[in-house]
């Protein structure tokens, strides 16, 4: 006998595919889209099938974005000359939270993890050497989270980048160690930006 509906079980499978989520939280978040009015779970799959439809890559840093480039990269009043490097799209809305960094970004989209087979090819490492590379660039701060890939990260790039003509700087302490710099509080983040120190 199939106790639970092959429609809810699909729903949990697919929730439970997110991180964070087990199937004890995806049970429960989709028995209560279920308790609600059938508007809701219309609404949300509208709102989740929108997410591909309307949102890409900024084709210059690689956050996702409704336009391309992106608000931040077309912006005039920002300086295009600082490129703040982050892991993914989460970080840069920590940051830009803090209103203390006004250069542009670049997306890794992800860090290096040779256990997962992730390793420089799968980053965007090569799209940050272009832009380095056509000279508008003349410092990147790495703000990677500091665990242990994110260090892994941030210690490639430095070793990467050290000959190079910019300079190049980090997040200056604060920021405890292992901590994932999306979850920093907007104060202790907008300081380690403003007293970046040099990384070369
Ligand atoms: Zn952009």
């Amino acid at each position: 006998m199939q106790v639970i509906p092959p429609a809810l079980e699909r729903v949990i499978e697919d929730l439970a595919k997110l991180p964070g989520i087990g199937k004890k939280t995806a049970t429960r978040l989709a028995l209560n889209i279920l308790r609600r009015p059938p508007g809701y779970a219309h609404e949300l799959s509208e709102a989740l099938q929108e997410l591909h439809a309307s949102i890409q890559l900024c084709s210059c840093c690689f956050t996702f974005s409704e336009s391309d480039p992106c608000a931040i990269c077309s912006d005039p009043k920002r300086d295009g000359s600082l490129v703040c490097v982050v892991e993914e799209p989460g970080d840069l809305m920590a940051i830009e939270k803090t209103s203390s960094f006004r250069g542009h970004y670049h997306i890794l989209h992800g860090v290096l993890s040779p256990i997962d087979g992730i390793g420089p090819d799968e980053l965007k490492i090569r799209e940050l050497i272009a832009r380095i590379s056509n000279g508008s660039v003349n410092e990147i701060l790495i703000a990677t989270s500091s665990t242990v890939p994110g260090e892994a990260t941030a210690s490639y790039l430095i070793d990467l980048l050290a000959t190079g003509p910019v300079k190049l700087t980090r997040l200056a302490c604060g920021i405890p160690m292992g901590m994932d710099i999306k979850y920093a509080d907007k104060h202790t983040l907008a300081r380690a930006i403003e007293s970046r120190s040099s990384a070369k």
